[in-house]
């Protein structure tokens, strides 16, 4: 892929680069992040240590997968960023859909197609010196999903073929640009102005779920969306509650 010809297809604003192989995008833009001065999207043609919450793994194929990470600065502290990867969720759901492709989301962070993960989102932050927040927003987007990259992820995960046949660095202009506005309107907004769409692309919506925090579960009950605060509201026999994100996974209750 050519850093300048995704930054010449997209809107301006954002700095490109692209490099053919890198452990994790993520972790490369967190450490560049306090000589950082303006946003930047960092693309892996090739990850090979993808990572996800809590120290899981992103499994990729170079010819297979779309990588890559934004770092974005906002004004104020972390606690501001609350509900960013699903704010971002809803970015990558609603440029997908443009694009032909229609996804679920599943809470906190994942994209579904098929009721099988087709992205994952992970956000970091770092403080900057200013008082200001870097958010570095790793994407994972699998466009082919081979059997064997499936056997090694261990559970039904999804491709689009649709996109893999799309040019990469178009594909890659599109989803900077629809990110780039939906970083805009929260740091104008916050989640608020993600919340609603969230709720329409809920995956689980009024299905029975369980929480789980490291293997235990915390919670169950019947999903019922999230709020403001991109807290997942579930309906238990105790009454609603809001489960804050942190580490917990969420299952389907079978
Ligand atoms: P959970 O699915 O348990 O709620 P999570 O949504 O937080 O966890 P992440 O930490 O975001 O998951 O992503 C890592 C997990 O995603 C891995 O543990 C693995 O199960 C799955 N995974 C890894 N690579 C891929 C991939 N390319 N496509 C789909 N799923 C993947």
């Amino acid at each position: 892929m050519n850093a300048e010809r995704i930054a010449a297809l997209a809107g301006p604003g954002v700095a490109v680069e692209v490099v053919a192989e890198t452990g994790s995008t993520n972790a490369d833009l967190l450490a560049r992040a306090a000589q950082q001065c303006g946003p930047l999207l960092l693309v892996a043609e090739h990850q090979s240590a993808g990572r996800g919450r809590a120290g899981r793994s992103w499994l990729s194929s170079s010819e297979g997968s779309l990588t890559f990470s934004l770092a974005w600065r906002f004004d104020g502290g972390p606690h501001r960023l609350s509900g960013l990867p699903l704010a971002v969720g809803v970015a990558l759901g609603d440029a997908l859909g443009l694009l032909g492709v229609q996804v679920a989301l599943k809470w906190p962070n994942d994209v579904l197609k098929d009721g099988a993960k087709l992205a994952g989102i992970l956000v970091e932050t770092r403080c900057a010196a200013d008082g200001g927040t870097w958010a570095v927003i790793g994407i994972g987007l699998n466009l082919a999903m081979p059997d064997d990259l499936e056997a090694r992820i261990g559970r039904s995960a999804a491709g689009a073929p649709w996109l893999a046949r799309m040019d990469r660095e178009v594909l890659m202009a599109k989803l900077l640009d629809a990110l780039s506005a939906a970083l805009h309107l929260f740091a104008r907004s916050g989640f608020g102005a993600f919340c609603a769409r969230w709720n329409l692309r809920h995956a689980w919506q009024g299905e029975t779920v369980t929480v789980i925090d490291n293997g235990a579960v915390v919670q169950e009950g019947l999903a019922a969306g999230v709020d403001d605060a991109g807290r997942l509201l579930l309906d238990t026999a105790a009454g609603r509650v809001a489960v804050l994100a942190g580490d917990v996974s969420l299952r389907v209750k079978t």
